[in-house]
């Protein structure tokens, strides 16, 4: 596996390793060097195709396959993720650019995924329905949709993957996986270990390359029957459009805003923690990431003051060293956007209380952005309302509830949101009111294998997570049958 990051990888195409039909390839940087460090085929339509067809070959058999069998697989891939999870961490590094130890974790989390589905799969139950008259026996079954086409960012390059291939593979259908162009590196780690469980060729297919290219395949191939997708709103859109004329099913896990609002009378030290988890980690590129942090006013210099003083103590630096807290931004398309959103910040009248520059070590060409905290940031500004995906805290004061709701609420997403509090009224009520998915009540990382993960808003359509992540892979079918006699 560590010859991944050294050797020409291919992609994984009806149980074969196989080189794009065209010959071409990408190049795999390291964001924290700037160095390449490997290469995987670029796939082009006549590639996504023949995974969407071996897939197809492969549905029936694979939903025909018992639930216990099915389980079987993905059990053996949640016990090799973890054998193989330093390997596996160091690739992801490689190639994403967040710490080592974070690494792992996402690798872990990704490998209890496949655990939970594997036990899930076996919970596949229908439902009998009191008739109308006594001649009559109703029931609602749940089968398998078919091919399932799984789109992944960079930001979590194994764990979008896990969250949506094992729940499809969990229900019976085969996917065809188009991971990250940044990062499909961990996708072929993954694949690999696809390869040692044994799953039937065409039940699990990999195909890398341009994703602006293969899309049309995606959306015009008949025989794609759900396309499930985590990334940016904007090619959500483009993806949702697309799937109409066939009518094919969609997920949808799209960017976020997060407010994170601390009030009074909550545990300061505990929420400058929580901040500086839920802000600083993956250098601030993860979708449930606090984009806007609302202070109340009796707060608001104290809480900035510790939280400055946790932020100076954050090691910057590349993700393999030892004991780095921020690693690199992905590239320097997103280096610029992130600095771009502190000076129009800094240009409207807000304070930067540390960081606010590109940052550059001798040894490392990559792109780093010194953590930042902003004061007096206010709705004026481009950090309010566009994802800023960087080591950026922009600190807002409110001074009661009904006003941070107001303003919490004022964003077209809806994904995350956090309140730190320690009065169960007030939890309740902010919980309620706020108009996101998910709500972390003095918990940064609120997301588990065993419960939901929902976007409102344009942070989504559908959800994954828990039980209900099988939903999204299965139909459901109404038998009416009338008995004789
Ligand atoms: P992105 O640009 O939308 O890319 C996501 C994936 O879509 C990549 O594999 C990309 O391929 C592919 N893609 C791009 N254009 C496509 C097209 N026309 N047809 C089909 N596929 C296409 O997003 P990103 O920059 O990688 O990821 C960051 C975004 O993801 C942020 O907005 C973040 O909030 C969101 N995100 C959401 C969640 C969630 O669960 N809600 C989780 C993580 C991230 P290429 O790489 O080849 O462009």
């Amino acid at each position: 596996m560590s010859s991944i990051l050294t050797d020409h990888q291919k992609m994984y195409s009806n149980g074969r390793w196989v080189e794009a039909i065209s010959g071409q390839y990408i190049e795999v940087m390291n964001p924290a060097t700037g160095e390449v460090i490997g290469s995987v085929p670029a796939g082009d339509r006549p590639d996504a195709a023949a995974a969407i067809d071996a897939a197809d070959k492969a549905f029936k058999p694979w939903a025909g396959k018992t639930p216990q069998e099915r389980s079987d697989y993905l059990y053996k891939t949640y016990e090799k993720l973890v054998e193989r999870a330093d390997e596996i961490a160091a690739i992801l590094t490689a190639e994403q650019g967040k710490p080592l130890q974070e690494a792992k974790g996402e690798v872990l989390f990704a490998a209890e995924y496949f655990r939970w589905y594997s036990e899930e799969a076996k919970r596949v139950y229908g439902e009998t329905i009191p008739a109308p008259t006594p001649a009559k026996r109703l029931m609602v079954i749940r089968q398998p949709i078919g091919v399932v086409v799984a789109i992944t960012p960079w930001n979590f390059p194994a764990l979008m993957i896990a969250r949506k291939i094992a729940p499809a593979l969990a229900a019976g259908c085969p996917i065809v996986l188009k991971p990250a162009e940044l990062t499909p590196l961990t996708a072929i780690a993954i694949f690999q270990i696809f390869e040692e469980v044994g799953f039937p060729a065409g039940v699990a297919n990999l195909v890398t390359g341009v994703g602006s290219v293969l899309g049309p395949e995606f959306l015009e191939n008949i025989k794609v029957k759900k396309i499930t997708f985590t990334g940016s709103t904007a090619v959500g859109k483009y993806l949702l459009k697309g799937s109409a004329d066939q009518m094919k099913k969609v997920s949808l896990e799209l960017g976020g805003h997060a407010p994170f609002i601390v009030f009074d009378d909550a545990d300061i030290d505990a929420a400058v923690e929580a901040c500086i988890i839920s802000k600083f980690r993956n250098a601030g590129q993860t979708c449930i990431c606090s984009n806007r942090i609302f202070i109340q006013d009796p707060i608001l210099g104290l809480f900035s003051e510790k939280l400055a003083e946790q932020v100076k103590k954050l090691k910057m630096g590349n993700g393999s060293a030892e004991g780095v807290d921020v690693g690199p931004l992905i590239d320097e398309r997103a280096l610029n956007k992130v600095h771009e959103h502190v000076q129009d910040a800094v240009a409207k009248g807000a304070k930067l209380v540390t960081g606010g520059s590109k940052w550059k070590a001798d040894s490392l060409d990559g792109s780093f952005y010194l953590p930042t905290i902003l004061r007096d940031v206010d709705d004026s500004m481009l950090i309010c309302h566009e994802e800023t995906f960087g080591p950026v805290a922009p600190l807002i004061s409110f001074s009661t509830e009904e006003e941070v709701l107001e303003k919490a609420n004022n964003s077209n997403y809806g994904l995350a949101s956090y309140v730190f509090t320690n009065d169960l009224g007030r939890a309740f009520r902010v919980s309620e009111g706020l108009e996101s998915g998910m709500v972390g009540v003095n918990d940064p990382l609120p997301t588990v294998a065993q419960s939901l993960f929902i976007g409102w808003k344009e942070s989504g359509v559908g959800y994954e997570g828990g039980k209900y992540g099988m939903d999204q892979y299965l139909e459901m079918k109404y038998i009416s049958m009338l008995l004789n006699g």
